[in-house]
Parts: C-alpha cells; structure tokens; sequence
C-alpha cells in the first residue's frame, strides 16, 4: 500500500498519529504497518536531519533480537559489531572485563544515524507508510475523549493541519509537545539530577581500542566507545553546564590522554572532533507512561543520562510493547485490552530497573574525582569487586547488558 492510498481510503482520520521519528515512533510506526494498521508519523526536523543526528551506538540483544522478530533488524546484524567485552582503567592498570564470558551474550555497536535510516526507509518505502517531515506546531487535542486528534502546521503550505484518530503515541523525545500537553495533576514525574556534566565527542578517527573503555581517575570520568571503523565516541567529565568552546582539541586529547592512561595501553588514535557538546547529566521519569488514548514511549516518558547506555534501548521496548497492544486492539484480540491497561507498568519495570543501574554506575564512574576520600575509597572497593568476586561480576553483566530473566 503507497502512502496516497493510506491517506485517501481514510480522509483525515487515522487510527494511530506518532509523533516523532526517534527510534520509539520509526519502530511502533514498523510495527503497526506489518500488521496493516494506518498511521501517520509526524516528526519536526527533516529527514536528512534525523538520518544523519548522532546519538547512540550500543544496543542490546534482546533488543536487537526484537527488532529482528519484526523483520527490521537486516542491515542492523549485517554491519553490526558484536562486544563481548569492556575494559575498566583505574590506579593505572587496564582491567578487561568479558562480560560474554559470564553471561553468553554481548552487545551490539550500531550507529543511531544509521538505525533510524533503516527503520525510516523500511517504514516510508518498503511498508508504505505515511511520514511527515518539518512539521510545525504539533499539538494534541481531546486527549481525554474516545476521539482525540492532532493538528500541526503543514511546511509546504503553512496550513494548519488536522488528523482525527483513536490512539495517540508521544514519542517525540525529552523536549517534545506531547508530554508539556499532559495535565500536571495527572502525572507524576520524578527527576534525579546527578550535578555532572559529560563533554560528548565525536572524533573521525578509528577507536583507540576495539571495546568500550572506562577511565576512572582524580581529574574525572573519561569513557571510549567505539561507533564504526572511522568514528569513535569519547567522554570527559566535566562541569554541568561548561561552555564546550572551552575546551580546545588540544585540552580534550590531553585529558583523554591522561583519564585513560593505564600500564601497557596502546596510545590513543586521534582525530578531528566533529561533535563537542556538552550534557547534563539528568533522569525523569514519567508515570503512567498512558493518558486515556495517549501513550508516551521513549524518552518522551524517561530520560536516562547516557551513562548506561540504556535510553535507545529502553525507547525500542517501550515500541515493541505498545505496538504490539495497539495491533491487537486494532484487530480485536482477546488480551488486547489488558495488554494497553499493563503498558505503563510493563514499560516501567525495565526503566527503574536500568535508572537504578545507572545512578549506581555513576558513582562507579565519578567517585573517585569527588575528591572525599570516603567516596574514592568506596569506588575503588567497589570497582575492585568486579575482578575480585565472581557473584558481583556476574550481576553487574547482567545489568550492563539487561539481560535479566524478568523486570
Ligand atoms: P528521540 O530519538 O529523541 O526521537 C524523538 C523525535 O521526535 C526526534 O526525531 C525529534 O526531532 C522529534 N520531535 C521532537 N519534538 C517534536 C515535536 N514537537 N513535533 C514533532 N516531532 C518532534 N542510548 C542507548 O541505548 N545506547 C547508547 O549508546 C546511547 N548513547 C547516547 C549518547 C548520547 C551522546 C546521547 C545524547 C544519547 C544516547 N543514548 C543512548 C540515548 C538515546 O539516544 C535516546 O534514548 C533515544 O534517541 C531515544 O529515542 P526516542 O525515539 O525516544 O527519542
């Protein structure tokens, strides 16, 4: 089915709008259309935009596994690298740690550009799926009725635009309208803010080594996460709210240099910096992740600081649980309705599970440049307990790639 005809059997009525093409609404978008289900994905940037907007890089199995279940994981395991293993650094000494060895499962290295290319082209051109791009002004109306709509500004005309549905899905990020469009009374959010800021860079050169590396040092965290053979992410503690101009190329490799120094370490691979931003680190989540007929998914309900490396991944099983429901409400399942009632809940479970990992993993990162030596010696006992204990390893495995039996 083309897009025309998506839109001209059905008028300006959709059962399902999604708003955002992040990995949550390129996914649900996938799966609704494998269940022949119309829907219009509207996404304010353009699509080299989004194609080309570096993010993420390391993804889960089972979530790759859930994306290959629903057909959409080809190009993803043909070019995918596989980690089996990371290396922690502190006191000087490297510290390999094989997670693959403890759990029998790894990770997958796959560029966010290249994900959401994948899911846009299988969705807009392979599924027939109707996805609008640069939209203006996205606002959703009635959401407390049996028939909500969303309206927008079209790009090309500057016309107000306006698409009646039966379910909307926020998926539209940290800074999206949907969920700012959610009564205060009615949700709860909770937020944890860490008080640390990461200077986030790219570098175009090959990665200094061939798996995730964390620094733990006195000057502050400094982390290696391979992307592709030509990109490399690096991070550096600093600041929350530092100016990024303030840090030359020059300072950054120097402080790479010294966070990540360790005894026979290879040097460094350097290479000019294309991206230099800084973030600050900060959770929220948002409950329930269900207004009526409005879903949020992904980090439109929950932000996780990228210390884990868990927000793509916990935006991908947000898509799969809600696409699921909604195909089987639209085709009138027996559980259908329990599956929508237990969304919320079913989501929530994983993001506690991974915000508790990750406030725990900060401390494991940035306790030793609190400069109380109460903390530093903490996380150094804490850090050595993963090569000391063979109970503690396997349970920080376990979390890091989240591959526990139940959430
Ligand atoms: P997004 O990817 O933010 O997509 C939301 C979409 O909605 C965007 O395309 C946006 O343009 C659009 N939008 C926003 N507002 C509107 C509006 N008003 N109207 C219409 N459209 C709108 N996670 C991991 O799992 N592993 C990692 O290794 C990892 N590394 C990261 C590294 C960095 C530096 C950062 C910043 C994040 C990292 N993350 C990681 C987190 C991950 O990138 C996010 O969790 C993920 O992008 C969330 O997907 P999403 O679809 O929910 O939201």
């Amino acid at each position: 089915m083309t897009p025309s005809e998506n839109r001209g059997n059905h008028g300006n009525h959709v059962p399902v709008v999604i708003v955002g093409a992040g990995p949550a609404g390129l996914t649900l978008g996938n799966i609704l259309r494998a269940g022949g289900i119309h829907c219009v994905i509207l996404e304010c940037e353009t699509r080299a935009f989004i194609e080309q907007r570096p993010r993420a890089g390391v993804i889960e199995e089972w979530a790759v596994r859930g994306l290959d279940r629903r057909g959409l994981a080809k190009h993803l395991l043909a070019r995918a690298e596989r980690h089996t293993a990371c290396e922690f650094r502190f006191e000087g000494e490297r510290h390999p740690f094989p997670y693959g060895e403890l759990t029998g499962s790894h990770h997958f290295v796959y560029p966010q550009p290249l994900l959401v290319t994948d899911l846009v082209r299988e969705y807009a051109e392979v599924r027939g799926g109707d996805i609008r791009f640069a939209v203006r002004d996205v606002q959703p109306h009635d959401i407390d009725t049996d028939h909500p709509s969303v309206s927008y500004t079209c790009p090309g005309t500057g016309r107000r635009e306006i698409l009646r549905c039966d379910f909307v899905a926020g998926c539209d990020g940290a800074r999206g309208a949907i969920r700012a469009a959610l009564p205060a009374d009615r949700i709860r959010v909770a937020r944890h803010d860490y008080g640390i800021g990461w200077l986030a860079l790219l570098a175009q050169a090959p990665p200094s080594a061939d798996r995730v590396l964390f620094g733990m040092h006195p000057d502050g965290f400094a982390g290696q996460m391979p992307r592709s053979p030509d990109v490399t992410r690096y991070y550096l503690q600093c600041p929350p709210g530092d100016d990024p101009d303030g840090w030359s190329d020059e300072r950054v490799w120097d402080q790479l240099r010294r966070r990540l120094a360790a005894d026979g370490a290879a040097p460094l691979v350097q290479g000019p910096l294309i991206e230099k931003r800084v973030l600050d680190m900060h959770d929220y989540v948002v409950e329930p992740m269900r207004h009526g007929r409005l879903f949020l998914a992904g980090d439109a309900a929950h932000l996780v600081a990228p210390i884990a490396a868990k927000g793509m991944n916990l935006a991908l099983h947000d898509a799969f649980l809600l696409g699921d429901a909604l195909t089987a409400h639209v085709h009138g399942a027996p559980d259908a309705e329990g599956l929508l009632r237990g969304y919320s809940q079913a989501c929530l479970r994983r993001v506690w599970d991974y915000q508790e990992f990750s406030q725990w993993l900060s401390e494991l990162y940035h306790g030793t440049a609190t400069g109380d030596p109460f903390r530093t010696g903490t996380t150094l006992a804490r850090l050595r307990r993963l090569f000391t204990s063979r109970h503690a390893a396997a349970a920080f495995a376990e979390q890091y790639l989240g591959a526990a039996d139940r959430y």
